[in-house]
């Protein structure tokens, strides 16, 4: 009973500190108190997993992973709002509503900012969250409970005097300093950049695994309550109840007495919301009466009682002053215009995406051209046309280059391609580079201690020209080198020689192949189990396999082919890197093969057959009970403390569910 109640109080201060710190921004303990509150929370319920809460704090972490996301009917549907850009027509939609309330009707506004993101819908049952509900096609969405859960700006208890059952539909956000620091880290990786916030926040929502989403710096903001009997009359009401049960509602909202005030508020907002930490993409008014709402009703699609009032994405006209073309990794270029530096949207713009080749003659570009720069939910401003009268000469008719800008060699653009590539795989330097940094990234090789730009220097320093090169590395040859101290090369090498353990998946990952992605890596590997399988597969073979097109057989075909990359296959393996999947048909594990193991417990990523499954499969035997013979107990929560007590005094280690997961990885 004392553990209950101390478990209880834990998650209760718990919780009020969550909302001190996201919600009201007025933390009273340190990060360091939290965190340690937490722990000793996390330990409780591991111990004692029949007091288990589905909105427990720590749940915040995440963890729990969703295979896929059942659909759910909306209880009451998530309407899109009918918008404009113009301010007559919303004076005639003022007119609108005038004629069905009457002409001397008071109607006040609610007039709040539209977030730019994905909406979604909660349901509190008793002051916890229940359920959490994409918006889908309006009438149904697809769960996203445990996602959810994650973002802490959602309150997973509510206080003061919620109903006992409600919706509240919101909008989840990415604000630009987690869009940005989440680019960083994908251009240090030399991952493609997310394009905008709004489908990074809602990429974010379906991804499988709930401890990525914990990781992405996620916000909420409320905007509306659904339910029946609510203890409101109007929707300004409704923003301040939701706020008092806990929600983060921003304060930009105003109540507004007539539509001269709500234009006064649109002009308002169409500057400041350049300082906003987050993007918006307009001002949504709403006639703030629940009553008159009512009289108003919907359309097939929208409230009659709301209105979007969009601003108009920024445009502005500068000159094409050039155009250059970048290469990336996969030896792909891309146009880039060169502009004459221009102010939009508060940043200084100097370049503009332009696609492919196909984009540039659809616009017939010619250099110094007066074209029209526009910059929407993208963070890289687009060219969406030319000013005539203002025209470049036509011998400066932007042409596509013919040749690669590193290597020279000839461009191609493949039957049914946008873009133009260089196929001098292994002899670009751009491409080369790119290749070793790919395979060193953390979804890859994961290799610590190394680093892209390290990879650049040892590269143009001539000791790196490919991804074997990386274990005939010296240390005697790195150490001479600019701003390489003794302990840093040490790690660098250590993190190079731990990748020799990286199961098999993550060596054709890192490989680079062309649209050998990481799922497809792991379908492969599932499939044929080594290189060398996938090597002598025939192009038939590999079409055979689920998920595997003619593309990405095309490409698997080419790459074994070719002379270079035989030889860093050869290498590599040499070297000792995994070249086959310890876990695949038939292969006995070293860490497996004729060991004992008792299974016992509640697990959180697997199932007890799954576990149980695999340590047979990998060529493990299952026993019933501990003794003297066992040599490994894999525990999940509530394992018995009999049994825990008995492997203790008979010395058999005792695993998590992690450490099975790394027995199984690595060749101790
Ligand atoms: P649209 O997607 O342009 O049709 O606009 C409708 C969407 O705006 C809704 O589905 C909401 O996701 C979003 N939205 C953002 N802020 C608000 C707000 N304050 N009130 C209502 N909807 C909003
Ligand atoms: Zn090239």
């Amino acid at each position: 009973m004392e553990v209950q109640n101390k478990i209880t109080a834990l998650r209760a201060e718990l919780h009020e500190h969550n909302h001190r710190y996201y919600i009201e921004d007025a933390p009273i303990i340190s990060d360091y108190e939290f965190d340690q509150k937490l722990r000793e929370l996390q330990d409780l319920e591991a111990l004692h997993p029949q007091y288990a809460d589905p909105n427990s704090p720590t749940q915040r972490v995440g963890g729990g992973i969703t295979k896929s996301f059942d659909t759910v009917a909306h209880r009451y549907p998530m309407y899109s709002l009918s918008n404009t850009y113009s301010k007559e027509e919303l004076q005639q939609w003022e007119e609108r509503l005038r004629k069905t309330l009457g002409d001397d009707a008071k109607i006040s506004y609610s007039c709040e900012l539209k977030f730019d993101g994905a909406s979604i819908s909660l349901t509190y049952e008793n002051g916890n969250l229940i359920q959490a509900l994409t918006r889908g096609d309006g009438l149904q969405g697809d769960a996203i409970t445990t996602n959810i859960k994650t973002i802490k700006t959602i309150p997973l208890k509510l206080q003061g005097d919620y109903p006992p059952f409600f919706e509240i539909r919101g909008e989840i956000i990415l604000p630009w300093e987690g869009f940005y620091k989440m680019n960083e880290l994908r251009e240090a990786q030399g991952e493609p950049l997310y394009s905008n916030p709004r489908n990074t926040a809602s990429g974010s929502l379906k991804l499988q695994d709930s401890s990525l989403v914990a990781e992405r710096p996620l916000a909420c903001f409320l905007y509306a309550l659904a339910g029946d009997q609510l203890p409101i009359d109007s929707q300004f009401e409704a923003l301040e109840k939701a706020r008092e049960w806990g929600f983060k509602v921003p304060d930009s909202a105003q109540l507004l007495h007539s539509i001269d005030a709500v234009f006064d508020f649109i002009s308002e907002w169409e500057s400041k919301r350049k300082e906003l930490p987050y993007e918006i993409d307009g001002i949504v008014i709403k006639v703030n009466n629940l009553a008159q709402q009512q009289e108003l009703g919907f359309t097939a699609k929208a409230p009659r009682w709301a209105m979007a009032y969009k601003y108009p994405a920024e445009q502005v006209f500068t000159r094409l002053e050039g155009v250059h073309y970048q290469l990336g990794r996969t030896g792909a270029v891309t146009p880039v215009a060169q502009l004459q530096p221009v102010l939009i949207s508060g940043t200084i713009v100097k370049r503009a995406s332009l696609h492919n080749a196909d984009q540039i003659e659809k616009l017939g570009l010619r250099i110094g051209d007066t074209v029209f720069v526009e910059k929407g939910g993208e963070i890289i401003p687009k060219i969406t046309g030319i000013k005539e009268d203002a025209r470049g000469l036509v011998e400066d008719t932007v042409e596509f280059i013919k040749y690669c800008p590193e290597c020279g060699s000839l461009l191609v653009r493949e039957a049914g391609e946008a873009q133009h590539y260089c196929k001098n795989e292994s002899a670009c330097p751009t491409q080369q580079i790119g290749k070793i940094q790919h395979f060193i990234s953390r979804k890859a090789m994961d290799i610590e201690g190394l680093g892209g730009e390290t990879v650049s220097l040892l590269f143009n320093e001539g000791l790196l020209s490919n991804v074997a090169d990386l274990y005939r590395l010296e240390k005697s040859k790195i150490l001479p080198l600019d701003r390489m101290a003794e302990k840093s090369v040490n790690n660098l090498l250590e993190g190079i020689e731990k990748s020799k353990e990286k199961p098999f998946s993550k060596v054709l990952f890192g490989l680079g192949i062309r649209f050998v992605g990481e799922t497809v890596a792991k379908r492969l590997t599932k499939e044929f189990g080594s290189m060398e399988a996938l090597k002598n597969a025939s192009f038939e073979a590999l079409i055979a396999t689920e998920e595997i097109g003619d593309r990405i057989a095309q490409s698997l075909v080419d790459y074994f082919l070719e002379p270079k990359n035989q030889e860093v296959l050869s290498a590599l393996s040499a070297f000792g890197l995994q070249m086959e999947e310890l876990t695949s048909q038939g292969k006995k594990h070293p860490n497996f093969d004729g060991k004992k193991f008792v299974v016992s417990g509640v697990f959180k990523d697997f199932s007890r057959e799954a576990i149980k499954e695999e340590i047979e499969h990998l060529g493990g035997t299952l026993v019933g009970s501990v003794s003297s013979r066992v040599d490994y107990i894999v525990a999940g929560e509530g394992m018995g403390p009999a049994k825990a007590a008995k492997a203790e005094a008979l010395n058999i280690p005792i695993l998590t569910e992690q450490d099975f997961i790394n027995l199984r990885e690595k060749r101790f």
